[in-house]
């Protein structure tokens, strides 16, 4: 079994006491991290691990939180990596969006634990992990995500890039049941106006691929819920 993708958080924060809980908590929730206490560190840190998603605070000594967030955006390839800004105050808030530095969201301190997980869990959502070139596997299933293959017992599963990407979103979290919503979100756009029935089209084909004539069905469907996976019953 290959060790499952766990994404790596970037916290940029001057406060010891927050980095330590933030750390604590990421850590907690299944992510790697890395811990940056200035800016000029953190635009260091980005270069040479390019993280999945950045927690940037505003205010840091040296480079503050707009400086680092202008270098992320400014390198190929680290420009499209989720930063989600925090910011001490309601008009630092306004400032944030003012400026349009090119962070992706923000949360106004003092925040919530869930509040901040329910924020990176959307954001890593939205863009696929940066970082993610390795391999995905669920039972028999392997995803060579970099060369953009799948098998199953080792032998090879055509599949399309809708089905693809339906897949993918199911071996990022094994665990999870996603709603059609939450799928159609994920596959196809926020923007898109599909039908939700269209999820159960493309399930069915990625069904068809994956089992075959007798392989076990490794996708289940939740009534009123909507997919997940399964190892069998
Ligand atoms: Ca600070």
């Amino acid at each position: 079994m290959t060790e499952p993708f766990k994404p790596l958080i970037l916290i940029v924060e001057d406060e010891a006491a927050l980095v330590t809980l933030l750390k604590y908590n990421l850590e907690a929730e299944g992510y790697r991290t890395e811990v940056a206490m200035d800016g000029l560190q953190a635009a260091e840190l980005v270069a040479k691990a390019v993280p999945d998603l950045v927690v940037l605070d505003w205010m840091l000594p040296g480079m503050d939180g707009i400086g680092v967030c202008r270098e992320i955006r400014r390198r190929p390839q680290t420009r499209d990596i989720p930063v989600l800004m925090l910011t001490a105050r309601a008009e630092e808030e306004d400032k944030v969006r003012g400026l349009n530095v090119g962070a992706d969201d923000y949360l106004v301190k003092p925040f919530s634990l869930p509040e901040l997980q329910a924020r990176i869990r959307a954001l890593l959502r939205r863009v696929p992990p940066v970082a993610q070139k390795g391999t995905l596997s669920f039972g028999d299933v392997e995803m060579d995500l970099a060369g953009r293959r799948v098998s199953r017992a080792g032998r090879p599963v055509h599949l399309g890039p809708t089905e693809f990407r339906l897949l993918q979103a199911l071996m990022q979290e094994p665990d999870r049941v996603f709603s059609r919503e939450e799928l159609l979100t994920m596959v196809w756009g926020a923007d898109i106006h599909v039908e939700v029935r269209t999820v159960d089209v493309h399930i069915r084909r990625l069904r068809l691929a994956l089992n075959g004539e007798d392989g076990a069905d490794i996708i289940r469907t939740v009534r009123g819920g909507g997919y997940g996976l399964t190892l069998g019953e």
